[in-house]
């Protein structure tokens, strides 16, 4: 992987395990699901043939896992309106005819070339994709299939070649005079009066749409903080005529609005999208969801321009990774492909649908494996094999379904705890893959009391062990890793005492005595240890030296059992 990655990750696994020491005991989240009900409440009242439910995303850079949020609420809405015997789908519009404002760390094209310039006109530096738009925005819904998503991918740059849009633009530049009052209502409504004064002044002139230079192709000059659009200067509605001056290269004319291409300003652009589409609902971030932002300036658009509704407007709060905003543009960026490495996708959905829309959403890498047994847990009760109240089993009933990627499948299928095979998946170097998946399947026939097992719970086994090897070398803490050496290091053979050896000695008997459990492992342990007259401390302490050259280390009698003892006592076979 390319430098910037490894820093980006880095980078999130220093703010990752700084927020896991702040927060030693992150408490359970209660689930908050009734936003399920009430989002689909409203948009029931609707009461139209087709409901639309839309999402969409600029392709600045890597986008992050919590654009995925959007998605998940989308889906949602959809499966639940789908349930109700409705025709419902979901839309994915990419904006890749927004222009660049800046470009995120890593990226070695020349801001000063393409700054303004459209997405989707931009070269993909890595060669594998039609523009930067394309390569950023394609990361992205390469995951999708993953989380259970299959929204309906539009590109903004084709939505403007086609003669719906570009009748909507048409449309907005015959009624700028109400887009104006609009725009004056709504951006200036908390201007100071001089402010103010000065944006009636500069909105006399200003119209809802800039022009792609024909000569240099900018939509706009400038970086972040100092742009400067090709705004249109003058519309004729009779002729159609466009005046327009680049600001990038200073060429002007007065030319057919249907030999140039124009973009919609973003406040305008999004209520001509839900206009062409006629989007029944679509979720918003805080950022444009705020009262009197760039949504409800929208919605004012779609009422008093085109002549409907516009959309059920869903509020969201953003997601967190480590307590920490993510932003494409600095950089810190949790990509849903680094999630599909390390965790279950249904596990995220999860997480996304059982927290209020209102509340921003921590997600904690390094609590991977809890909230894995927790979301296993739930699972189970689902299924009944479990034991629940009745308020969990209804939970379940609901929720499961929905955070399931793919359809329920009709009988539980088990799962080897995350935990567990976070140990087993760093055994492999000493016992090999074979002994490792024969282990897991045997802890698995033990735990469900099962004869044999089928070939998804059979496939699963190798999911999660890779999804734990992953995660304990990105995520895991010290205390979640094992290093087992080949063989147990001379350093450590000097050092064990004459009362060591007795007791290693009477280990190796028990252990090759007869299987014994996890709990009857242990315990042997402790009886041994008394037997030999070496205190519990010291010869936890030597068994942990023999087996990782460590003090301390997993639970020892689970671990004995996952390396299997007639291995383990061949192992201090050789040392006394
Ligand atoms: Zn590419
Ligand atoms: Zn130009």
């Amino acid at each position: 992987m390319d430098f910037t990655f490894n820093k980006q990750q880095e980078l999130l696994r220093q703010t990752v395990r700084k927020f896991a020491e702040m927060e030693l005991a992150p408490h359970e989240e209660e689930f908050s699901i009734h936003w399920i009900r009430e989002v689909v409440d409203r948009v029931l009242e609707r009461d139209v043939s087709d409901y639309l439910i839309s999402t969409g995303k600029s392709p600045s850079g890597s986008i992050h896992i919590g654009s995925v949020r959007e998605l998940i609420i989308a889906d949602v809405i959809k499966r639940q309106l789908q349930e109700f015997g409705k025709n419902a789908r979901t839309m994915f519009i990419v904006d890749d005819y927004d222009p660049v404002r800046s470009f995120p760390p890593g990226i070695s094209l020349s801001l000063d070339e393409w700054a303004g310039v459209p997405y989707s006109e931009v070269p993909d530096e890595f060669g594998c994709h039609e523009s930067f738009g394309s390569h950023w925005a394609n990361e992205f819904i390469d995951t999708f299939a993953e989380f259970g998503l299959n929204p309906e991918i539009v590109w903004a740059h084709e939505l403007y070649e086609t003669e719906a849009m570009q009748d909507a633009v048409r449309v907005c530049l015959e009624n700028t005079a109400v887009i104006r009052e609009i725009m004056i209502e709504y951006v200036a409504h908390d201007f100071d009066e001089e402010q103010r004064r000065q944006y009636v002044e500069s909105m006399k002139t200003w119209y809802p749409a800039s022009v792609v230079c024909p000569k240099c192709g900018h939509l706009q000059a400038g970086v972040k903080g100092e742009i400067a659009p090709n705004r249109i200067t003058y519309y004729n509605p009779e002729t159609e005529e466009v005046s327009f001056e680049c600001q990038a290269c200073g060429h002007a004319g007065i030319l057919e609005r249907r030999s140039l291409r124009l973009k919609l300003t973003w406040r305008i652009d999004w209520p001509a999208k839900w206009y062409i589409f006629k989007v029944t609902c679509e979720p918003a971030g805080k950022d444009h969801a705020v009262k009197g932002g760039s949504y409800d300036t929208g919605l004012e658009v779609s009422r008093r321009v085109f002549g409907w509704s516009g959309p059920v407007k869903v509020p969201y709060e953003w997601v967190q990774i480590g307590g920490r905003d993510m932003t494409t543009s600095k950089g810190i960026v949790f990509r849903p492909r680094t999630w599909l490495d390390v965790a279950p996708p249904e596990l995220y959905r999860f997480l996304m649908l059982k927290t209020d829309l209102q509340r921003t959403i921590n997600v904690q890498p390094d609590r991977i494996p809890d909230m894995c047994d927790e979301y296993e847990r739930f699972e189970r009760q689902y299924y009944g094999v479990d034991d629940g109240d009745d308020t969990r089993r209804q939970l379940a009933k609901l929720l499961y379904p929905l955070s399931e990627p793919g359809q329920v499948r009709a009988a539980h299928i088990p799962k080897i705890p995350f935990k567990y095979a976070v140990l087993m998946s760093q055994l492999e170097p000493v016992l090999g893959h074979d002994v490792v998946v024969a282990r897991c399947e045997e802890t698995l026939r033990k735990l469900y009391k099962l004869k044999r097992l089928s070939k998804a719970v059979q496939s699963l086994i190798l999911v999660r062990l890779k999804l734990a090897k992953n995660w304990v070398g990105q995520f895991g803490s010290a205390n979640d890793r094992v290093d087992v050496p080949p063989s147990v290091p001379e350093d450590v053979r000097a050092i064990l005492t004459e009362p060591d050896r007795a007791f290693l000695s009477k280990m190796t008997e028990v252990l090759r005595l007869s299987s014994m459990s996890d709990e009857e492992t242990q315990a042997a342990i402790f009886q041994t240890a008394r037997e030999a007259g070496v205190s519990e401390k010291q010869a936890f302490m030597t068994l942990y030296r023999v087996l990782i050259s460590q003090k301390h280390g997993p639970r020892l009698g689970s671990f004995i059992n996952m390396l299997g003892k007639d291995w383990v006592a061949d192992r201090i076979e050789s040392v006394v």
